[in-house]
């Protein structure tokens, strides 16, 4: 069992490798994002608390995304290994973490940084978009859908989504907060020996390739 945090600036690539790795070798994918964006769709209490903060491309609290890994990595039925995805942000995240895996007798085996210049992580950002019904990830330049209004893997018609926060000022913002909030979590791990590397740069199997390696 491995439990494998990645780390990156939005747009590094995290969610692409988290889903080939989960599909791969049956990791548990555990998305901050994705559940705070299902809160949203669902028009929750928590969706509508947060959904301003989202599209600004603010952190929402501490409490509020602590909370939520706390809930899935109690009830989730899990053998093979969680993947966090966008969580831990804050140094406060990455202490609530080793105490929610100890309470569950777990541990951290390693935090993969994907580095990436913020050049390209706009680029990337900017005109990706997503099939709402099986999830499968595109790029209006780098990879578009065969017909632009069908998904190529689940066949759907219609089901693509922009998310709110990709655009130019949220974008600003997101990579603020990263740099302010999430990235003295790269000293943090490297302090704890559990840092590796990779370079974000590279073909989705390039990269995919690495952390394997860093998980053998
Ligand atoms: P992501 O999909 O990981 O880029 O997250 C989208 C947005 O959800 C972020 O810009 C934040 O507003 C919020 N969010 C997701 N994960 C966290 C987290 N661990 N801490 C605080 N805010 C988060």
């Amino acid at each position: 069992m491995k439990n494998l945090i990645l780390l990156g600036p939005p747009g590094a690539g995290k969610g692409t490798q988290a889903r080939n790795l989960c599909e791969a070798f049956g990791f548990v994918q555990l998305s901050t994002g994705d559940m705070l964006r299902e809160a949203k769709k669902d028009q929750s209490e928590l969706g509508k608390k947060v959904a301003n903060i989202m599209a600004r491309g603010e952190l929402v609290t501490d409490e509020i995304v602590i909370g939520l890994i706390e809930k899935k990595l109690t009830n989730e039925e899990n053998s093979k290994g969680f993947i966090f995805d966008g969580f831990p942000r804050t140094l406060a995240q990455a202490d609530a973490l080793r105490d929610l895996l100890e309470t569950i007798g777990q541990k951290l085996d390693h935090v993969v940084e994907l580095y990436v210049d913020d050049e390209k992580l706009v680029q990337r950002i900017i005109g990706r978009f997503t099939c709402s019904s099986c999830g499968e990830l595109y790029h209006k330049t780098t990879k578009p859908p065969k017909n632009p209004s069908i998904c190529d893997i689940c066949g759907s018609k219609d089901t693509f989504n922009y998310r709110q926060d990709d655009n130019e000022d949220s974008l600003k913002i997101r990579l603020l907060a990263y740099y302010r909030d999430t990235s003295p979590l790269i000293g943090y791990y490297h302090a704890h020996n559990k840092l590796r590397k990779v370079n974000g740069l590279g073909s989705v199997d390039e990269i995919q390739s690495k952390i394997r390696n860093i998980l053998s």
